[in-house]
């Protein structure tokens, strides 16, 4: 029996390449049966589906059934949906002016003489686009894309910005685009739960003004069933007040119990009818990689000196939020911790 695992144009290596261009990846092929993968993560390796390649070349990793990188590669496309990258680049890169008034406006340092800016640098900064699709289900169905855009250097939430990415130039890779370094980034793992942290917060809010839309429609349900069974009722009490004999009194009795609990039912099905439960699943990730002025600055606490930065993104004209290092929440006011800069949120008390 043929191996379909072994050999270049196999099942396996046709559902990779599809699954690579479905997932944004952009795969090359060198030599037969080599491939040089970049997948939207900026991961960078040599695949083979070819198992002699494999024997033959260590550095490379060979993809069969079963194997690791194979199971890998499902996961990812599973995780992320659809994804696409995107290089952004604004008309010109300038450094705003004002910069020592800029930063003390962002954040107020506690207890901290005001920051200063000690040296600028343009790097590439990147961002992540989640498009969520989120079905709620309650008396009907609503069906809603919930857009997060997470910076992959704080993880803070900047979905507003979404606006000027939109409309930002965009760049392919071979344009003039500036040599510049890559800003500390963190993994699309890390990025993916603050999105999923961010539009849970969302979704309890939607799900709570859906639950209140519908609740006159409830109210008037309930009431209805309410005025029914009611009825039917007393109905039921005048038979068994003018009823000849036992045998009919007993029957009436017994139609009288099972109404009651048939209202009951009916009034539960209406409660679950209304209670709003819904279904998220990350729909696509745009990666957008966004030239970004890296402000460093430091703040004296004391006679210590305690280094900050400050992003401000050319692309949109405007300032990264200053950020919690340990929640990624915005704040105003941030405390110096043994983990960095945070909202108050840490343990330990600011030092
Ligand atoms: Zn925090």
């Amino acid at each position: 029996m043929p191996n379909a695992s072994v050999g270049s144009g196999s099942i396996l290596e046709e559902f990779g390449r599809a699954v690579w261009d479905e997932a944004g990846f952009v795969a090359d092929s060198r030599e037969w049966g080599l491939y040089e993968v970049l997948e939207p993560d900026g991961t960078l390796k040599m695949v083979t589906f070819d198992a002699e390649i494999a024997q033959e070349r260590r550095d490379v990793e060979f993809i069969s059934y079963g194997s690791q990188a194979l199971l890998a590669l499902q996961e990812k496309v599973r995780c992320w949906g659809k994804t696409d990258t995107t290089l952004i680049m604004p008309e010109a890169l300038q450094v705003p002016g004002d910069l020592n008034d800029k930063i003390r406006s962002l954040a107020h340092l506690a207890k901290c003489r005001p920051q200063e800016v000690r040296e600028t640098r343009f790097g590439w900064g990147a961002s992540v686009l989640f498009r969520f699709h989120v079905t709620y289900q309650t008396a009907d169905m609503i069906e809603e894309l919930l857009d997060v855009l997470i910076d992959l250097s704080t993880l803070a939430d900047i979905t507003t910005l979404l606006g000027p990415l939109d409309r930002a130039p965009v760049a392919g890779w071979d344009d003039r685009v500036p040599p510049l370094s890559l800003l500390p980034i963190h993994t699309a793992d890390e990025a993916y739960w603050r999105a999923v942290t961010v539009a849970s917060a969302r979704i309890q809010t939607r799900r709570l003004t859906i639950a209140k839309d519908y609740g006159t429609q409830q109210a008037d349900e309930l009431a209805q069933s309410q005025h029914y069974y009611e009825t039917t009722l007393r109905g039921l009490e005048r038979q068994l007040q003018t009823a000849a004999d036992d045998t009919r009194r007993a029957r009436v009795r017994q139609k009288i119990l099972a109404t009651q609990a048939e209202w009951a039912h009916r009034q539960e099905d209406i409660q679950r009818a209304y209670t709003v439960t819904c279904e998220v699943v990350l729909d696509q990730a745009r990666l957008f990689w966004t030239p970004t002025l890296r402000v460093f600055a430091h703040a004296l606490q004391r006679t210590d000196v305690r280094p900050i930065h400050f992003d401000w993104y050319p692309w949109a004209r405007t300032w990264a939020p200053a950020v919690c290092s340990k929640c990624h929440e915005a704040a105003s006011t941030l405390y110096y911790g043994a983990a960095g800069w945070h909202c108050g949120c840490q343990v330990e008390s600011a030092g």
